[in-house]
């Protein structure tokens, strides 16, 4: 795209991305190029020379979140894990993480069986609590990760207040923001170093990819970053890159109207007697609304709740018509996942239920569908006879 006289907004970036139509040919996509390798004429390396180093497919994802984020590179791998472990590669063998206590699933495994493999110890953190947080610093801290609002169970992390405790001392900071999406929710202003997407969510939007995306605005970041992207190779296919782009250019209109269905779902689920406790950013009641509003301009998609029993779970799960029910989020059909035993699997129960998720917690991402319809299905799966 030419550099443009004022900054696009995010809805236009979202749309035109980095590369506005072929530059080659004007064609409206950006071609999917299947190559493994880039001829070199005269033996002369041209502006590509392999794929695993650059593809100008992947390279089109790779320049718009960092267009998005305010970055000044990007980097797309073949999953968020793997885009998890492209930033954490930062850390080094002797020094020390600080992760939130609730973080999802599969970055627990990472943190807790494949970063002290490497010489990199953790320390799980409630980082909703700044206190906390300073007290857990260690002289060999090099890393604090953050996941705002965290998942599930919606803890909010005061993202300038980190950013800035974190720079005084020499610490990078990480933050997970596939919940909020940039449309929402945008670190890299707010003083976090590296920014993190599991692109298989809301990015992507369509449950048919899996996806990474990573971007800094640091030049030396970006560096080490891009050295380790290449060498281990876990990078985002043309194909599954040229998915990722068509999916992002709706991602406004698909986040709002799941947002609004959230909101609403959410309400009505506050008001229904099988529901004991609803988590949402965006219900009157929520404690850290001032501080998730300072940094970001929505509530999101996804919201929690509590049923009574373990019964009420099963049937449920047994009765939904229209979700599905599964470890994933940010599609555009509602989506609901049993975290105890989904998303949180990787968890052991004792560690579980000290983070206060419980087996009847219930966490509903909301999709585009009609709201009445998804509020009669749920109404449907959660009535209990003789209540
Ligand atoms: C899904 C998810 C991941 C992992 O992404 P994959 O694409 O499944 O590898 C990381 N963080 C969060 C918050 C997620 O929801």
């Amino acid at each position: 795209m030419p550099a443009p006289h004022h900054p696009h907004k995010p809805a236009t970036l979202l749309v035109h991305q980095a590369v506005d139509r072929d530059p080659h040919t004007g064609a409206s996509a950006v071609p999917i190029y299947q190559a493994s390798t880039f001829h070199h004429p005269g033996g002369e390396c041209g502006q590509y020379e392999y794929s695993r180093g650059a593809n100008p497919t992947r390279e089109n994802v790779e320049q718009t979140i960092a267009l998005l984020e305010g970055g000044i590179q990007g980097f797309a791998t073949s999953s968020g894990m793997a885009a998890i472990g492209v930033a954490l590669s930062l850390l080094h063998s002797g020094d020390h993480l600080i992760v939130p206590s609730d973080l999802y699933g599969g970055t627990y495994r990472y943190v807790t069986s494949v970063l002290p493999q490497q010489g990199i110890q953790c320390s799980f953190v409630n980082t909703a609590d700044l206190e906390a947080l300073k007290a857990a610093l260690q002289p060999n801290t090099r890393g604090i990760l953050l996941e705002t609002p965290s998942n599930p169970l919606f803890t909010i992390a005061d993202i300038r207040a980190v950013a800035e405790l974190a720079r005084e001392r020499n610490i990078l900071t990480f933050i997970d923001n596939t919940f909020m999406t940039p449309l929402l929710q945008r670190p890299i202003p707010l003083g976090i170093d590296v920014v993190i997407h599991s692109a298989t969510k809301f990015l992507g939007g369509h449950s048919d990819l899996l996806a990474g995306l990573v971007t800094t605005a640091d030049p030396e970041l970006a560096k080490a970053l891009k050295r380790f992207h290449n060498s281990f190779g876990a990078v985002l296919s043309p194909f599954d890159s040229f998915l990722l782009a068509r999916g992002m250019k709706t991602l406004k209109i698909r986040l709002e109207t799941a947002q609004s269905n959230a909101g609403d779902l959410a309400l009505r689920l506050q008001q229904h007697p099988s529901v004991s406790k609803v988590y949402y950013p965006g219900l009157s009641d929520f404690a850290q609304a001032d501080t998730h509003f300072r940094q970001a301009n929505g509530p999101g998609a996804v919201l929690a709740f509590e049923l009574a029993s373990s019964d009420q779970v099963k049937a449920l799960l047994r009765k939904l018509q229209l979700p599905i029910i599964a470890p994933s989020l940010g599609g555009v059909e509602t989506i609901v996942t049993h975290c105890w035993s989904m998303s949180h699997a990787a968890i052991p129960a004792e560690v579980k239920k000290e983070m206060g998720i419980s087996p009847t917690l219930i966490r509903l991402c909301a999709g585009i569908e009609d709201v009445d319809d998804l509020w009669h299905d749920l109404e449907q799966a959660l009535h209990t006879p003789g209540s």
